[in-house]
């Protein structure tokens, strides 16, 4: 499946804000803590312009999909999904995204990154129910259990994961245990378990135009 491989940190310096998605090191090295504030590339000026109401949903709306590494097409069709189920289309398409695989073992705190866990799905070292499921944007729901699987349970980085793992951060629409390395949805996610500032009601106006 496609996805954005280029610098992690142009795409914050593009929003003009902490997207953190470099798991640890954005809270040590991050150069929008320094002075590269200012967008990308050699046309950035290091004064942001006041943005159009158009330009105000492109960039909410980019910044989520960044935040989730969704590129365009999934991203539209988890809009159009989450349009058709009942209730807040914003909502919906929030709690959509949370359920992806690589979100859930993030959250989790199995990897340190959305990327990390995309990764460790992608190389099939991740089991829902006790299946291998190496498909990144596969959708947990309530009373999946997810593992790593037992040979992944040895790579250095996903122990030292699991060993600075600090369980009160998991939200509360998961459970881990540790000792296994085993983590259970207890319910969907809701609005409230979204903690990240996002105006999801731009997006849902930049998709109804
Ligand atoms: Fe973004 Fe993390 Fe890079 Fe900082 S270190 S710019 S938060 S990816």
């Amino acid at each position: 499946m496609a996805r954005y491989t280029g610098p992690k940190c142009r795409l914050c310096r593009r929003e003009g804000e902490k997207l953190f998605l470099k798991g640890e090191r954005c809270f040590t090295k991050c150069p929008l803590d320094g002075n590269k504030r200012y967008p990308p590339g050699a046309h950035g000026s290091r004064r942001r312009k006041k943005l159009s109401i158009y330009g105000l949903q492109l960039r909410e709306k980019q910044k989520v999909k960044r935040i989730y590494g969704v590129l365009e097409t999934q991203f539209r069709k988890f809009f159009e999904w989450a349009r058709k189920m009942p209730g807040n289309t914003g909502e919906n398409l929030l709690s959509l995204l949370e359920r992806r695989l690589d979100n859930v073992v993030f959250r989790l705190g199995l990897a340190s990154s959305r990327s990390q866990a995309r990764q460790l799905v992608n190389h099939g070292h991740v089991e829902v129910n006790g299946k291998r499921v190496s498909i990144p944007s596969y959708l947990v729901k309530p009373g999946d259990i997810i593992t790593i699987r037992d040979k992944a349970k040895k790579i250095p980085f996903i122990q030292e994961n699991i060993e600075s793992l600090d369980v009160s951060a998991v939200p509360t629409w998961l459970t881990i245990d540790k000792n296994k390395m085993e983590g259970k949805v207890v319910r969907n996610p809701i609005r409230t378990d979204i903690t990240y500032p996002v105006n999801e009601t731009l997006i849902i106006e930049l998709y109804s135009k």
